[in-house]
C-alpha cells in the first residue's frame, strides 16, 4: 500500500532518470490523467488497483511514450481524437491550417466538397467538418489503421455521415472535383529523423515524418494530385515545416498554382501554404 505522495515522489525520480524534461509536472499530468485528480493529496493511500494504472502509465512515460498516447487519444480543435500506432498525433501548429481553411470557405452553409490527403486521425478532415455544417469530405491515408482510427473518430464525432474515408496514394483513386484540398504530408529530411525527440521518433509513424532526403518528396506528389482534384478557383492548404515556405511555394507556383502566401502559426513560424487553382471566375 503506498501513498500518492511516495508514487510522485517515485514517478519523478524514474522519468528524471529517463531523461525527460520537467520530470515533476510530468508525473502530476500522469497522476492527473489516470486518476483525474488535479489536486493532489500526498497522503491519500492508493488502492490496488489505483496503484498498477499508475505503474503501468509511468513504465510507459519512462521508455518516452507521450502521454496522449498513453491515454489513446488527443484534443485538437477542442475535439477529441482517438490515436492508433499509424495515426501521427495531431499537434496545436496544425490548427493554424483549420483556421487558414475556414478563412477561404467563409460562407459556412454552403456544401463545400473537402479532401485531406494522408488523413492520419482525421483531425483536419473532422474539425473543417465540424464547422462547416453542410460540407462534406473524403479522407485518405496510405496506411489502413489510420484510415480505420479515422473513421473511428468520424463516428465517436458525429459526423460520419458527412466523411468518408479511404486507403489510397494521394487520392489516386479519387475523382474530384473537392474545393479545397488540405494536408499536413510528412516533412522531415529522412537524415533527421533520427535526431527528432524519442516521443516523436519512436511513437509517431514514420510514414506521416519522413519526407525524403530533402523533406519535399510528399508536396511533389501531393501538387499534381490537388490540381487535378481541384475545382477551378478551388484552395490548397499544406502545412509547412519550419524553413519550407519559399521551397514549397516555388513547387506550387511550378504546379501551376496561383494566389500562393503563408500564414504562421503562434511561434511565429510559417506554418500553411495557401494556394488557388487557376480558373473559374474572372480574375480568379
Ligand atoms: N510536426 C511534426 C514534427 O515536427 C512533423 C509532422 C509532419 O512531418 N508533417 O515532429
Amino acid at each position: 500500500m503506498t501513498t500518492l505522495g511516495a508514487f510522485l515522489d517515485r514517478a519523478t525520480a524514474t522519468l528524471r532518470a529517463a531523461g525527460i524534461a520537467a520530470p515533476r509536472h510530468e508525473a502530476r499530468w500522469v497522476i492527473d490523467a489516470i486518476l483525474g485528480e488535479r489536486r493532489l493529496d500526498g497522503a491519500r493511500r492508493l488502492s490496488a488497483a489505483e496503484a498498477e494504472r499508475l505503474e503501468a502509465a509511468l513504465a510507459r512515460r519512462a521508455a518516452r511514450e507521450p502521454l496522449d498516447r498513453i491515454l489513446g487519444e488527443r484534443e485538437f480543435w477542442s475535439l477529441a481524437f482517438r490515436l492508433s500506432p499509424a495515426t501521427l498525433s495531431p499537434r496545436p501548429d496544425s490548427e493554424t491550417l483549420v483556421e487558414a481553411a475556414l478563412s477561404l470557405l467563409a460562407d459556412r452553409r454552403r456544401a463545400w466538397r473537402l479532401l485531406d490527403l494522408g488523413t492520419g486521425s482525421g483531425a483536419l478532415l473532422l474539425a473543417l467538418l465540424s464547422e462547416l455544417p453542410a460540407a462534406s469530405g473524403v479522407g485518405v491515408d496510405l496506411a489502413p489503421q489510420a484510415v480505420a482510427t479515422a473513421a473511428e473518430n468520424a463516428r465517436r464525432l458525429g459526423l460520419a455521415g458527412r466523411a468518408r474515408f479511404a486507403v489510397d496514394d494521394w487520392a489516386a483513386q479519387e475523382t474530384g472535383p473537392f474545393d479545397l484540398v488540405i494536408s499536413n504530408p510528412p516533412y522531415i529530411e529522412s537524415a533527421a529523423v533520427a535526431t527528432l525527440e524519442p516521443e516523436v521518433r519512436r511513437f509517431d509513424p514514420p510514414l506521416a515524418l519522413d519526407g525524403g532526403a530533402d523533406g519535399l518528396a510528399a508536396y511533389r506528389a501531393l501538387l499534381p494530385a490537388a490540381r487535378r482534384l481541384l475545382a477551378p478557383s478551388g484552395w490548397l492548404v499544406l502545412e509547412l515545416g519550419q524553413g519550407q515556405a519559399d521551397a514549397v511555394a516555388t513547387l506550387a507556383r511550378g504546379a501551376g498554382f496561383t494566389h500562393v502566401s503563408t500564414r504562421d502559426d503562434l511561434s511565429g513560424i510559417a506554418r500553411a501554404l495557401l494556394a488557388r487553382q487557376p480558373g473559374g471566375a474572372i480574375g480568379g
